[in-house]
């Protein structure tokens, strides 16, 4: 949730903040700024706007912001919490005299105390964000040393924060500081840049280390400092960013989201590369490696997710059942945290992000390490905080997704879920025949999404159909109901059209009574064993004039004298139908949205990585 750089150094410095701030866009976008100390003038100068980077730009253009002469700036892509999206709000923040800027990604939890404390001192605050709050506590300590400032001020901070901030009377010099929210720390051969993530760092430089939470880094422009709150020196590590920049570009797509919908093929071969043996039916995964001897004793996984990630938990807790024989159960991150949850002797819990800052997922791993449990990550953000707070993981290895409905992400958490139950597995009941089997069908699997996609024009067509409607219900059983739960998802989070996932064994407990001409409901009734039962819901719709949208098994001719439109899927196991299910439903939510002009990269009031509460 929103985006941060700083830059500090004598390449052009608004262009790498401009630029830094389109690469992390993704993370929020209603409103933008950026502040950069004038070197001819020493006076900060600041730029905000409301809506997209481009809106920015063009206003940076108007006001010649181009040609000042700076070398130490930030920028600031913001998803509001506290305050509504408009300009003031927006950020940069400065003081009254305009000696202080920050810009800050998360949220100060005790920002009313102190926001009174200093309205008694006589600070006015021209905002209503609790990030002002901070400025001004910075402020409050600052005499002339604006490290010693903002450790006075983040010790008395409860909450969330990444943050940069500069000072005109100290123009040589950026603090930065993080706890629950991301920042990372790059280092040019001569200059530094901070951001929240390393898409902005990449442009200037591959070296980077990973500020870790409670820690505030000094920079100057020969040099940095990196202390804890308690003022002990740290010596970080100093890791490569392995990836090229490309792989943030949308290449030939129209957008992001269709080019990730495309990658699913290649995101199964990255993630199972060196780790799945198809033909011997063998599986390496050298992340939990150090924690064998408790996968092979457990007897109860907690899979932890938030959205997608959740949904894709769901459909994990069908796999460790029916794969490795353990008892699964899935929980929301955030309601995992705030209960009582009961953790066995000896027992796992999995906690799933894309981006490894998910502050929900955060908490519930703190809570459930408390209670004793070892905590695995899947995330697909190497060196992100779940992946540095958990006991082992797996790395996804999807490369970056940027577009804000998660797809290949999905795709490499089920791909990965699926490669951990059958290891498990395998060191329990499942045979080497059986295994032998589900790696000879999932190998294939790659080839048979790509024979979905080559579909899209179709689903195209249907989209146009539905898009008239305000409300869509989506079913589906067994491992395809989270599959319909997912597809609901993605089309409400992108078309703006509400719809609802169920398992179709529910509709008629409640939601058939929603059922008319106006309700398309989309089924997953693929031939599996429960088919005869699927097709007596898709008749329950149909006798109350629903309209239905089938997702069915290629050769599946009679299905076509139930449904309205039937879009084929090729056939595999009943277990691995959920790989190819999903590829029509984000296919039909991504069309939905383009034709009502959406855009879906961008859904409105969504971020891609929720670091708040
Ligand atoms: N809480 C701050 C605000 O509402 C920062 C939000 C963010 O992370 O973008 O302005």
């Amino acid at each position: 949730m929103c985006g941060i750089v700083g830059y500090i150094g004598e390449k052009n410095v608004v262009d790498i903040l401009l630029q830094g701030l389109y690469k992390l866009e993704y993370r929020g976008y209603d409103s933008a700024g950026i502040a950069v100390i004038d070197k001819d003038s020493n006076e900060l100068k600041i730029i905000k706007k409301v809506g997209k980077i481009r809106n920015l730009e063009s206003s940076m253009k108007e006001d010649g912001f181009f040609n000042i002469n700076t070398e130490i700036g930030i920028a600031h892509t913001r998803w509001a919490t506290h305050g509504e999206v408009n300009e003031v709000n927006a950020h940069p923040h400065y003081d009254e005299d305009k000696t202080l800027a920050i810009v800050h990604n998360g949220i100060i939890e005790n920002y009313n105390v102190i926001k009174k404390w200093l309205e008694e001192k006589g600070v006015k605050f021209k905002t209503e964000t609790d990030t002002e709050v901070l400025l001004y506590l910075i402020k409050y300590y600052y005499k002339d040393d604006l490290k010693q400032a903002v450790l006075s001020a983040l010790k008395h901070v409860i909450g969330a924060y990444g943050i940069v901030v500069i000072s005109k009377k100290e123009p040589g010099k950026m603090i930065g500081a993080r706890n629950g929210s991301p920042l990372v720390f790059g280092i040019g051969k001569d200059d530094f840049v901070l951001a929240s993530d390393v898409s902005a760092i990449k442009p200037v430089t591959d070296n980077v280390i990973y500020l870790e939470d409670g820690h505030i880094i000094e920079v100057t422009k020969e040099n940095y400092k990196i202390l804890t709150l308690e003022e002990r020196e740290v010596n970080a590590k100093v890791h490569t960013i392995d990836w090229e920049l490309e792989s943030w570009e949308k290449g030939n797509f129209p957008t992001y989201m269709e080019k990730e919908i495309h990658e699913q093929p290649n995101t199964i071969i990255n993630t199972t590369r060196g780790r799945w043996f198809f033909e011997k039916g063998e599986l390496k995964l050298g992340g939990i490696e150090p924690v064998r001897d408790l996968l092979k004793k457990t007897k109860k996984i907690t899979i932890l997710g938030c959205g997608t990630s959740w949904h894709a938990a769901l459909i994990g807790k069908y796999w460790f059942e029916y794969y490795a024989d353990i008892s699964t159960e899935v929980d929301y991150a955030a309601e995992f945290r705030y209960r009582n949850p009961i953790i066995l002797e000896d027992q796992i819990v999995i906690a799933i992000s894309q981006s490894g800052e998910t502050a929900d997922t955060i908490g519930a791993i703190r809570e459930a390490k408390i209670k004793g449990a070892t905590v695995l990550g899947i995330t697909n953000v190497v060196g992100s905080t779940i992946a540095r707070e958990t006991d082992a993981g797996i790395y996804l290895h999807a490369g970056p997704e940027i577009g804000v409905a998660s797809t290949k992400a999905f795709i490499g958490q089920l791909t990965v879920l699926l490669m951990m139950a059958i290891y498990m597995g395998r060191m329990r009941r499942l045979s080497i025949e059986d295994t032998l089997r589900v790696s000879e069908e999932f190998k294939k699997i790659p080839d048979k999404i790509e024979k979905i996609l080559k579909q899209k024009d179709y689903i195209r067509e249907i989209a146009g159909k539905i898009i008239k409607y305000n409300n869509a219900l989506y079913l589906g059983r067994g491992v395809n109901y989270p599959v319909a739960l997912e597809g609901a998802l993605k089309f409400k989070e992108i078309s703006y059209i509400h719809a609802e996932g169920y398992p179709a064994a529910e509709m008629k407990h409640g939601p058939i009574a929603l059922i008319d001409e106006n309700m398309p409901t989309i089924v997953i009734a693929t031939k599996d064993f429960l088919y005869d039962k699927i097709i007596s819901n898709i008749k329950e719709v149909k006798a109350r004039k629903g309209q239905v949208i089938a997702i069915a098994t290629e050769d599946d001719e009679a299905i076509k004298s139930h449904a309205d439109y039937v879009i084929y899927i090729p056939d595999t196991i009943d277990m691995l139908t959920p790989f190819l299910s999903v590829i029509p439903l984000q296919l039909l939510a991504y069309y939905a949205a383009t034709l009502k002009g959406y855009d879906v990269d961008k859904p409105r009031n969504l971020a891609k990585s929720v670091t708040v509460e």
